[in-house]
């Protein structure tokens, strides 16, 4: 499947928000998105868009933004947009779920990897084993007790046992659990939206409205 490999720090810009897409370096000082100039907010940039948005533009953001946050390309987006609305229920609400259940989504939950795109590349690279089973394609959607376990060679990768170390000062989402000696963890359920907490600010909706125009 195809991904976007341009530099990442340009979405932040672009939705004027941080999206957290290079692990421990958007919590550092190098962050552009803490520098005025670069950062693209209104008010700190004399040059930056102060224009109110249209509704369109509104919808168009929030599709952006969410398709951003899961690292996902328009296709991609489009089809998990269209599984949601075919679901019973909300179509928001399961638009979220499904994003939710994307493997790279849930090692990044994990803590395996620091970030989304890191996530998304060790599952393409074979490090991620689900029941037991090696599965290398990012959007594989996980179920309801499912065992994610790091392969072999990925248990004496440094950078998976840096990652696992913020488990301890942050924890995991309400609807996973760890092991973190084991590097195994599991999706015990489907989170509602509301258990979505990072994603708040982020109106779904508009995404629902913009696709069904
Ligand atoms: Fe966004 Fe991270 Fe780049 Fe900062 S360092 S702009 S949060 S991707």
């Amino acid at each position: 499947m195809a991904r976007y490999t341009g530099p990442k720090c340009r979405y932040c810009r672009a939705e004027r928000a941080k999206l957290f897409l290079k692990g421990s370096r958007c919590l550092s000082a190098k962050c552009p998105m803490n520098n005025p100039m670069e950062s693209g907010l209104p008010g700190r940039d004399p040059k930056a868009r102060t224009k109110k948005p249209t509704d369109y533009g509104q919808m168009l953001r929030a599709k952006q933004r969410l398709k951003r946050i899961y690292c996902m390309l328009e296709k991609q987006f489009k089809l998990t947009f269209n599984t949601a609305a075919r679901m019973p229920g909300k179509t928001g609400d399961n638009l979220i779920t499904l994003l939710e259940r994307r493997l790279d989504n849930v090692v990044f939950r994990l803590h395996f990897a620091s970030s989304r795109p890191q996530a998304s590349q060790l599952v393409s690279h074979g490090h991620i084993f689900v029941n037991g089973r090696r599965v290398d394609i990012p959007s594989y959607r996980v179920k309801p007790g499912d065992e994610i376990e790091v392969s072999a060679k990925g248990k004496n990768m440094l950078v998976i046992k840096d990652n696992l170390s913020e488990v301890g000062k942050s924890g995991v989402a309400s609807w996973l659990s760890v092991d973190v000696d084991a590097m195994k963890g599991s999706f015990n359920q489907i989170p509602e939206r509301s258990e979505v907490r990072e994603l708040e600010g982020v109106n779904e909706q508009l995404v629902v409205e913009l696709y069904s125009r």
